[in-house]
């Protein structure tokens, strides 16, 4: 999607400071960071929000889920972190492409 900051952060057109990245995925360090560490996980192809996925979407959903404690491990969360999918105005999403955050304290 043309106007989707994720979207260009995924194609490398703004600057982030990535954690990892593969075909279909991307992390990235939040802006504003909940914790000493806090990342997004996002896939490439843009999906708005969980709420939009079916079950086409059920590899690159367990892609993710399975990334998590990886990353989180490699980013020194070695005492636990917290997960949140945020969907919908409602659910405090603000940045319409799907993302899990992935965030706590060292
Ligand atoms: P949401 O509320 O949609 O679940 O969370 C969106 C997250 O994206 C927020 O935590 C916000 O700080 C982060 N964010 C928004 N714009 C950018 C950006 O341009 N770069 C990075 N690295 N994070 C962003």
């Amino acid at each position: 999607m043309s106007d989707c900051i994720f979207c260009k952060i995924a194609a490398g057109d703004i600057p982030a400071n990535k954690v990892y990245e593969d075909d279909d995925v991307v992390a990235f360090h939040d802006i504003k960071p909940a914790g000493d560490v806090h990342f997004l996980l996002v896939p490439k192809r843009h999906v708005e929000s969980l709420a939009h996925c079916g079950a086409d979407d059920a590899a690159m959903l367990g892609k993710l889920m399975l990334l998590v404690p990886k990353l989180a491990a490699e980013q020194g969360l070695a005492r636990g972190f917290k997960t949140a999918i945020n969907t919908g105005r409602g659910g405090g999403q603000e940045v319409f492409h799907l993302h899990v955050h992935v965030y706590g304290n060292k």
